[in-house]
């Protein structure tokens, strides 16, 4: 039985593995009870990918934009944003199984804009936001954090989350028997599998 629902993904055990583009829009689908279209894709194709069923996820959705003092209703919810939800699973439209967007395709689609938070963070952060991240993922080193930055500034988005990925996973990548492998991040959830993997 899978471990992944509507319930452990916004757990720390879950969310821990997830690359920032994934926490950030998540996070701020929680802080927000909203998300707008290009957000509701990135992330609700990420969630697939990682093992989220139609029937959590709709479960998952719909408590967020529902959820708190938010005046969306569970019929407004099923009105608007049921049919982009089961879109994503291939049960509406052309019926297309489509697949989570990997960071080419995410940093090919339009910025986000104010109140929009698809993207890649590495590239559409602030540098204060995005150094304030880092170090919520304990990354607090000045040096390492310069690594980033310099990688930021290069536009060497994916570089600078391969680091983030190896600098948050040092004692389990030093452990691992593939420790010489290595792995450049191209897509989100190659991070979170391989986060995972690296946990058993
Ligand atoms: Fe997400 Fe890719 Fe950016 Fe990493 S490099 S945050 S996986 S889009």
């Amino acid at each position: 039985i899978s471990d992944i629902n509507s319930q452990s993904i916004i757990t720390p055990t879950i969310n821990k593995h997830y690359p920032l583009c994934g926490s950030h829009l998540q996070k701020n689908l929680i802080l927000n009870s909203h998300l707008k279209y290009q957000g509701r894709q990135q992330l609700g194709l990420f969630l697939k990918g990682i093992g989220l069923n139609i029937d959590e996820a709709l479960k998952f959705w719909s408590f967020q934009f529902t959820k708190g003092s938010n005046t969306m209703t569970m019929e407004k919810f099923n009105k608007e944003y049921k049919y982009n939800i089961r879109h994503q699973y291939g049960l509406e439209g052309a019926r297309t199984n489509y697949k989570p967007w990997d960071c080419a395709t995410i940093l090919l689609k339009p910025k986000p804009s104010k109140g929009e938070y698809h993207g890649c963070p590495y590239r559409d952060l602030s540098l204060d936001n995005l150094v304030h991240n880092l170090n919520e993922m304990g990354i607090n080193n000045n040096q390492d954090i310069n690594g980033i930055i310099e990688d930021v500034g290069k536009n060497d988005y994916t570089i600078a989350c391969t680091k983030v990925f190896e600098l948050t996973h040092k004692q389990q990548l030093e452990k691992s028997s593939n420790q010489a492998e290595n792995l450049h991040i191209n897509h989100p959830n190659l991070y979170f599998d391989r986060s995972r993997q690296l946990e058993k």
